[in-house]
């Protein structure tokens, strides 16, 4: 019986790999296809000053509506975009149609795109960012680019170098999902970043009595105080963590309390509605 149950079970492991392959290798075709497709649009989630709550950006955050499956999340495809060489055509895109959208919006509000490694990785970025300011009219200092610690992985002098081109180019740059990744300390006194992302999950339960996170928000934000960077805290989704992530210190909040991410229409009512200062209140939109 033994035996039978190990064959079974083999033969079942081996039809899920397959599957599994077989998902995996459509799923590539399809992506192929979708930027010919017009399959890809942007959301963009508010960026909210802790000052005055007032919007001062979004961020762009890329969507897929495949035909069949519906809307597949970035981070189930971003990864295999990377692994097969698609992210280098889909950044741009995103570059391009993120810079286009944003050069519509006033001129005191920032948009936020998140490079990949691979992208930043790429000699050509530079040319890329300046083409999509230059066809969009966007200026440099309202475009901030978002990038991970997965950039200090292949740390090398070529790395430094990107950092400094894109200074030049007069772009900021963001750290993205900041203390998720391994010993970036040492890295954040040589990269010229204008921002640290806090990631989301030390705001999950800062707020609960003796929980740690708040401690470690407030280490960050001194940190970063001190090397003249703002700081964002990411995944607010309670109102009662407002004022916490405020006293915290923290420069400014991106989180379901204050919007999900929206299609470019909503973003641009919400604008609107305020003689452009719009006043972040949480409001509800689609994916
Ligand atoms: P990210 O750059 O850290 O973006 C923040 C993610 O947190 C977004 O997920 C956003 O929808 C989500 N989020 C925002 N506020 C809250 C909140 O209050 N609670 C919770 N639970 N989640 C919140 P999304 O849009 O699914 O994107 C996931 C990741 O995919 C992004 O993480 C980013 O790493 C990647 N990504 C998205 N768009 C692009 C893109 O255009 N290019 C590249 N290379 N990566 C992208
Ligand atoms: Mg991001
Ligand atoms: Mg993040
Ligand atoms: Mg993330």
């Amino acid at each position: 019986a033994a035996k039978a149950d190990g064959r079974g079970v083999h033969r079942f492991y081996r039809e899920e790999l397959l599957e599994g392959a077989q998902n995996r290798k459509r799923l590539e075709d399809d992506l192929r296809q979708a930027l010919g497709r017009d399959q890809f649009h942007l959301t963009y989630q508010p960026v909210v000053s802790t000052k005055d709550a007032l919007i001062v950006g979004y961020e762009a955050l890329l969507r897929w509506e495949h035909p069949q499956r519906g809307a597949i999340s970035p981070t189930d495809f971003v990864p295999v975009a990377e692994e097969c060489g698609l992210i280098e055509s889909i950044g741009e895109w995103v570059m391009r149609t993120a810079c286009m959208e944003a050069a519509g919006w006033p001129d005191h509000v920032r948009v936020a795109v998140n490079v990949s490694p691979i992208q930043f990785a790429n000699p050509a970025l530079p040319a890329i960012v300046t083409s999509a300011l230059a066809a969009s009219g966007l200026a440099p200092h309202r475009l901030e680019l978002e990038i991970t610690e997965g950039v200090f992985l292949n740390e090398d002098a070529s790395s430094e170098q990107m950092f400094r081109t894109l200074k030049s180019i007069g772009v900021r740059l963001a750290l993205d999902d900041f203390g998720t990744g391994y010993s970036s300390l040492g890295y954040l006194k040589k990269a010229p970043f204008d921002k640290i992302k806090i990631d989301q999950s030390f705001v999950r339960g800062a707020i609960q009595p003796g929980n740690r996170n708040a401690a470690i928000i407030k280490a960050i934000v001194s940190l970063a105080d001190t090397l003249g960077m703002e700081t964002t805290a990411e995944g607010v989704e309670q109102q009662d963590e407002i004022a916490l992530i405020r006293d915290l210190g923290c420069s400014h909040i991106q989180g379901y309390v204050y919007g999900r991410p929206a299609r470019l229409a909503t973003v641009r009512d919400q604008l609107a509605a305020a003689g452009g200062y719009a006043v972040a209140i949480g409001h509800k939109t689609s994916r």
